[in-house]
């Protein structure tokens, strides 16, 4: 798949610099340490130049929505930094469970029984256990990804009990049109009583509320890469 270039000039490092600083003031503000909160650099649809830009920044964690794009954009990129890690924030299809295995090394979106099973089983073939959360759709919206939240406890314990995942948190992206807070709120609660503790939630518009309530990974896309250009 090709991506449109990035023609809006942007300054990744210093992005990256100004949303770090804004993070550990969020953490002091909540009284916690800047350390528990790790920052995935969202840089999907954005081409591969992008994220050498933030990879000579020194940054090392990525977010991607689709194995396809990942496939053509990362390859290069690992085998010049193998240290850097890749997180899976889009939905995954069940036939693309493998690939997803073999590109990344934590995914945030296992969100039905149907690809926990896949990745179960494709796990065992492969003998890879990436980390993973489970996505939450904690707005109960039709069109969106994610497990009810009065469900989430039952499909944690298939993941982890039965299936044997890797489960370490929960993720959830808010309704665009409700207040972020309810939701990362209802989030941390789910997590708390599961003994879960890593909770991904808050993006561009809404990481230092999420850091307020908890969020030990933030998933920052727009403020750090600019605007995305349109899909090809
Ligand atoms: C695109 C995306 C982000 C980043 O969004 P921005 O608003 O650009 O920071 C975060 N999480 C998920 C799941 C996404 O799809």
């Amino acid at each position: 798949m090709s991506l449109s270039p990035s023609a809006e000039a942007v300054d990744v490092a210093a992005n990256l610099a100004e949303v770090s600083a804004r993070i550990a003031a969020a953490a002091e503000a909540a009284g916690r340490s800047a350390a528990e909160i790790e920052l995935v650099a969202v840089g999907k649809g954005h081409d591969a130049a992008r994220v050498e830009a933030a990879l000579a920044a020194g940054h090392r964690v990525f977010g991607e929505n689709r194995v396809q794009e990942v496939a053509g954009k990362f390859p290069a990129l690992r085998e010049s930094h193998p240290d850097l890690s890749l997180h899976l924030i889009g939905p995954l299809q069940t036939n693309k469970a493998r690939q997803a295995l073999e590109i990344f090394d934590v995914i945030e979106t296992l969100d039905r029984p149907k690809l926990a099973r896949a990745l179960a089983k494709e796990m065992a073939a492969l003998d890879r256990q990436p980390r993973c959360f489970v996505q939450v759709n904690s707005g109960e919206e039709p069109q969106k990804a994610g497990v009810a939240p009065n469900e989430t406890d039952a499909f944690v314990a298939l993941c982890r009990d039965e299936l044997g995942l890797t489960v370490e948190g929960l993720m959830c992206i808010p309704p665009i049109d409700e207040e972020p807070a309810l939701h990362f709120a209802l989030l941390r609660e789910i997590a708390k009583r599961n003994g879960l503790t890593k909770l991904s939630m808050g993006m561009s518009a809404d990481y230092e509320t999420a850091i307020r309530f908890g969020a030990t990974h933030v998933r920052v896309g727009t403020a750090i890469f600019g605007t995305r250009p349109p899909r090809p």
